[in-house]
């Protein structure tokens, strides 16, 4: 397998830019200016290489930010190719089924936003991975250690003799990276989606998980909560379906848990992992879990805590009214 790897720098504006994607809103993470890739085989041996500067639509001003990082003008964005043209160049250089990969887990989702604004397909590309996990696996992190691309490089002792934030030049060093890695199995290793969310789910050693599943295809964060496929859940021990959740608490910035129970109250924790990693869909993973005292104590809790949170919202909002009037 040959393998795509790419880096993009992007505009961005002095304030947000939402967009539409199939009825749901999206922020726009960003407008390419720069494309570098490099396709290497699985020995990490460069086979081609590709550099475009693109002129962009949305964001047509360098950030001041991204001027001083890049080391890109005001007149390379003006000169560049313009987006359309140049992101359709990079899908013929890269190939229909190209498998990409890029340090860190950045820049497909912009790719992905901007294909599908100027109207090209945002289903392509299909695979892609992330060379920081597989250097992870063969370099577990130690305390203090820096993960951006500069800090990685510098710790192998690899030439730094490119300047890094140039889109072709940290391909390349991302490159670099590749041949210090047993590639071809930690391509093979590479954790599906599906496992991904199962490992964070599943994570503590002492607890018991029941039923893993895992759903696709979600535009909107909040949909695993109406969704019938996710909410729709029988209990392990009758098969009989568990009560709808009257409340999710949230648990970090992409996890929910609920506990519920059968018509014969066999009780389970539910819980649910939420991963966007195209940057246009949510992907949810669920999972029961057995409950101890423990985690039973610390729902009760949390729960309680939720509700007076949910209470003083609602007085406020009452105050904020009846002073309005
Ligand atoms: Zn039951």
């Amino acid at each position: 397998m040959n393998l795509i790897v790419f880096d993009l720098e992007w505009n961005i504006g002095y304030q947000t830019r939402t967009f539409e994607y199939h009825g749901v809103e999206q922020t726009l993470r960003g407008e390419i200016i720069q494309i570098g890739a490099v396709k290497i085989n699985e020995q990490a041996q460069v086979l081609d290489t590709f550099r475009i500067n693109l002129k962009p639509r949305i964001f047509r001003k360098l950030q001041h930010h991204i001027a001083k990082v890049t080391g890109l003008t005001q007149q390379d964005l003006d000169g560049g190719v313009p987006i359309k043209e140049g992101l359709r160049r990079f899908v013929q250089w890269a190939g229909e089924d190209a498998a990409f990969a890029e340090w860190g887990l950045d820049d497909v989702p912009v790719l992905k936003q901007n294909l599908y604004l100027v109207g090209l397909d945002d289903t392509w590309p299909r695979e892609w991975y992330d060379i920081q996990r597989l250097f992870l696996r063969e370099y577990p992190r130690q305390e203090g250690e820096g993960m951006t691309l500069e800090s990685v490089v510098e710790r192998l002792g690899l030439p730094m003799d490119r300047p890094f934030h140039d889109a072709l030049a940290d391909a390349l060093y991302t490159v670099d990276v590749c041949t210090r890695l047993d590639l071809e199995q930690g391509l093979a290793a590479y954790p599906t989606e599906a496992n991904q969310l199962r490992e964070a789910l599943c994570s503590d050693p002492e607890a018991e998980y029941l039923d893993f599943r895992h759903f696709t295809g979600f535009l909107d964060k909040e949909g695993f909560r109406t969704q019938e496929e996710v909410q729709n859940i029988h209990c392990p021990l009758c098969e009989e379906k568990l009560s709808p959740a009257e409340i999710w608490l949230k648990r970090g910035n992409t996890g929910y848990y609920t506990l519920t129970a059968c018509p014969q109250n066999h009780q389970w924790l539910v819980r649910i992992k939420l991963m966007r990693r195209d940057g246009l869909h949510w992907s949810v993973g669920r999972c029961l879990e057995k409950p101890t005292q423990q985690s039973l104590a610390r729902w009760e809790e949390q729960k309680k805590k939720y509700l007076i949170r949910l209470q003083k919202a609602a007085e406020k909002a009452e105050k904020e009214k009846s002073g309005n009037q």
